[in-house]
C-alpha cells in the first residue's frame, strides 16, 4: 500500500546538496505495523515525512494505494493528507485548546462535518483512548501518556488508513510506553490501520512491529520480519 521507488532526497544547505536518502526501494503492506530504525541522521524522519509529503523526494516516487503522491496537485494532496495521521515525540498539542478541542481540530479544518457530527466523533474517539473524563482539561493538566492518547485520538479523527509515529514513545517512561504500544497494536487490529513507526529504540520495534527496516546513511541496511532482522544484527 505504501511503495518507495528509487527514492533519493538531498537537502540544499548553504549552496550544497546534503544527501539524506540514497535509493530507497521497498514496500509496506496494508495493515502492517512497520518499524523504521536507525541512528540519528540515518534518514528516518525524512523517509516518514515523504509519506505525507511534508518533504518531496529529489528523485523517485512514493506510491500510496496505486497513486503516485509526488504527482498530486494541491487539492489531491489535501485529500491525501487526510488519509494519513501522524503522532509525534512531543505530542504537538495545541496548549490553548482543551483535549476535546484538540481532537475536534482536524475535523473542523476538513470543513466537511456538522457540529453535532464532530461532537459525536470526538466523544467516541476520547472513549476509545480512555480520556472521556479528561475532555475539558488542557494539555498541561495531563501526564505524558495521556497527552499521547490525545495525539492518537486527534490523528485518527479523519479516519486515516495510515498512522505515522515519529519517536512517539521516546518521551515516555517504560510503563507508559508499554501502554501506548498496546493501544497502537489494538487499533492496528480493530481498524486495519497501517502503522509506520520510527524509533531509535529497538525494544519498541521488537514489541509491536511485524517487519522492520534498518536505515543507515540514507540506505536500507536490512529489511525483514522483526525476528529475522534482530537474529542477524
Ligand atoms: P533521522 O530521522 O534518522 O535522525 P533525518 O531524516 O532527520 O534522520 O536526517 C537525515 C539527514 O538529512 C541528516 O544528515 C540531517 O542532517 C539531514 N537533514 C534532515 N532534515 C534536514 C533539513 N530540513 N535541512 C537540511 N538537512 C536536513
Ligand atoms: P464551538 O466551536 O462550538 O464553540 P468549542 O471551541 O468549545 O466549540 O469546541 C470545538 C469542538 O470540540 C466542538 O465543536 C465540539 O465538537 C468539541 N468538543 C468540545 N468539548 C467537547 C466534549 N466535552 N465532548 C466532545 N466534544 C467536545
Amino acid at each position: 500500500m505504501i511503495e518507495f521507488k528509487q527514492i533519493h532526497k538531498s537537502y540544499r544547505v548553504a549552496g550544497h546538496d546534503v544527501p539524506a536518502l540514497n535509493g530507497i526501494d521497498f514496500q509496506i503492506g496494508a495493515g502492517e505495523i512497520f518499524g523504521i530504525i536507525g541512528h540519528s541522521g540515518a534518514g528516518k524522519s525524512t523517509l516518514v515525512r515523504l509519506i505525507n509529503l511534508l518533504e518531496r523526494p529529489s528523485a523517485g516516487q512514493v506510491i500510496i494505494n496505486g497513486t503516485d503522491i509526488t504527482a498530486l496537485d494541491a487539492a489531491g494532496l489535501r485529500a491525501q493528507r487526510q488519509r494519513i495521521g501522524m503522532i509525534f515525540q512531543h505530542f504537538n498539542l495545541l496548549s490553548s485548546k482543551t483535549v476535546a478541542q484538540n481532537v475536534a481540530f482536524p475535523l473542523a479544518l476538513a470543513g466537511e462535518h456538522g457540529k453535532a457530527q464532530i461532537k459525536a466523533r470526538v466523544a467516541a474517539l476520547l472513549a476509545r483512548v480512555g480520556l472521556t473524563e479528561h475532555a475539558d482539561k488542557y494539555p498541561a493538566q495531563l501526564s505524558g501518556g495521556q497527552k499521547q492518547r490525545v495525539g492518537i485520538a486527534r490523528a485518527l479523527a479523519t479516519e486515516p488508513q495510515i498512522l505515522l509515529c515519529d519517536e512517539a514513545t521516546s518521551a515516555l517512561d517504560p510503563q507508559t510506553t508499554q501502554a501506548v504500544l498496546q493501544l497502537l497494536a489494538d487499533l492496528n487490529r480493530e481498524l486495519k490501520l497501517t502503522i509506520v513507526l520510527i524509533t531509535h529504540e529497538m525494544d519498541v520495534v521488537r514489541r509491536i512491529a511485524d517487519r522492520v527496516a534498518v536505515l543507515d546513511a540514507g540506505q536500507v541496511a536490512e529489511i525483514g520480519p522483526v525476528a529475522e532482522v534482530f537474529l542477524h544484527p
